[in-house]
């Protein structure tokens, strides 16, 4: 490992700064046309990680699943490699890397654990409402801290009683002196129990004709904060893990100086944060799709029935045929998704089809996966009953995928309006 975090300090980390122009995509549109050809600097990290994956996430995701422990030693690996904290800007240190490439890591990444996948990539998610709105003070304390050691973030804003429907936060934070007091209660905190600070969303506005885009606040809130208490660690069907618990907040008292942009901005910012953490969510489902395909290939050629193996039987080829389609066009949605952000366009109506594809494809394939597998695919001691397990959580956080068709119909409304 001492070679690989020599190769990435001497050169996938230059790289990664080398990424950081938002123009550095796999698809490129150039003068000479869309290209799917990755930079060198591409590679060189795609294959810095798959060896990362297959030596240090693949021989213990099993482990974690059985025993739900949080990965910290793998989260302090992939911290020292630079494979965390990508999006941070490079003004205060980070890599600033384009969502492309981290797309690519994503994959990665969740080809070995999606568990583990989640538990990296929700720091990100609780990083990135920092990183859109946050000030230089805000970046530089909250941001530079997750640089300097391998910490953690979480995004908070789920609650008991409201996940869809956003509006329906409850949790308050009511302002004294130069203090906003929150009270209420969040719920499927990812990284909840073990982040060293977390994202907030509270209504800050009591008026329940307040709009959305007006009646909520976001604010920076430390882990070690009295009155702040992470519940037990829920025990999930998959992605076990990862960390998700939910959150008391009994007056705790937040300095004003942790409030992002201002009051009233907190949904903008909560909704926002989605067109730059939905495309790594559906590369994530991309890569555990891709896993059951190659497992699910690979027995098919090992496992003989009527005198051949099952890969020979058409109605199995066909099934690899589809699994694979499934695959490459998300793959491709995904790339499409990422780049559109990349241009510095907002790509909510792509990273809603690629999230809600990928979601819905992986659940397919893992399920096929499982089938072709037969019997075996339903024992533990086969790796496709994880995938299938794994893979429903992606068509319900960050959006279930009925909450992405809805919002792809209405951008398309909007679009046919030309208001989009
Ligand atoms: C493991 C896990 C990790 C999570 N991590 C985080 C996190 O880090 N931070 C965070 O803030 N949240 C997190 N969540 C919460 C997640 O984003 C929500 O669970 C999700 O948004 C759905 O909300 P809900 O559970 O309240 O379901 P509901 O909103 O109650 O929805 C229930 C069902 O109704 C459907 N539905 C709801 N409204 C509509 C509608 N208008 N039209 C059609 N169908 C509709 C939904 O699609 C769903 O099928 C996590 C959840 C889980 C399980």
């Amino acid at each position: 490992m001492a070679a690989l975090s020599q190769l990435i300090k001497s050169a996938v980390r230059p790289a990664c700064r080398a990424l950081s122009s938002k123009a550095a995509p796999a698809v490129e549109a150039s003068a000479a046309g869309p290209s799917f050809a990755m930079s060198d600097e591409q590679k060189e990290i795609v294959d810095m990680t798959k060896k990362f994956v297959r030596e240090e996430i693949i021989p213990v995701a099993g482990q974690y699943d059985k025993t739900g422990e949080y990965p910290w030693p793998i989260i302090r690996k992939a911290w020292e490699l630079g494979l965390m904290n990508n999006h941070i800007p490079a003004d205060i240190g980070g890599t600033d890397m384009s969502i492309m490439t981290s797309c690519m890591i994503a994959e990665e990444l969740a080809y070995g654990c999606t568990g583990i996948m989640t538990a990296l990539e929700a720091s990100g998610l609780g990083q990135t409402p920092v990183i859109l709105a946050g000030n230089p003070e805000q970046k530089k304390k909250y941001l530079g801290r997750l640089l300097e050691e391998p910490l953690v973030a979480a995004y908070c804003v789920t609650e008991p009683g409201a996940g869809s429907d956003v509006n329906g936060v409850k949790t308050r934070a009511e302002k004294k002196g130069d203090e906003y007091i929150l009270n209420g209660q969040k719920m499927w905190i990812t990284n909840g129990g073990v982040a060293n600070w977390y994202f907030v969303l509270a209504r800050t506005n009591p008026d329940p004709k307040c709009p959305a885009s007006k009646a909520f606040t976001g604010f920076i809130v430390e882990r070690d904060t009295p009155g702040l208490t992470p519940g037990r660690k829920e025990q999930n069907m998959g992605q076990r893990a990862s960390d998700t618990r939910g959150i008391t907040f009994e007056d705790v008292r937040v300095p004003k100086e942790n409030v992002l942009i201002g009051e009233g901005s907190g949904f903008k910012i909560a909704m926002g944060t989605f067109d730059k953490t939905r495309p790594p969510v559906a590369a994530g489902a991309v890569g555990l799709a891709q896993r059951a395909l190659d497992e699910a290939l690979k027995y098919s050629l090992e496992r003989k029935t009527f005198g051949v193996p099952i890969a020979a039987h058409q109605a199995v080829s066909f099934m690899l045929a589809d699994m694979a389609i499934g695959v490459e066009t998300a793959r491709l949605i995904t790339m499409k998704s990422a780049w559109e952000v990349d241009q510095g366009r907002r790509n909510s109506y792509y990273a809603s089809i690629a999230k809600c594809y990928a979601a819905d494809m992986a659940n397919k394939v893992a399920s096929d996966a499982v089938q072709i597998f037969g019997g075996n695919g339903f024992n533990t001691e086969y790796p496709v009953e994880k995938l299938m397990r794994d893979a429903k959580i992606y068509q319900i956080y960050e959006g279930t995928s009925q909450i992405q068709r809805m919002i792809i119909s209405r951008n398309m409304v909007e679009m046919a309006k030309g208001k989009a």
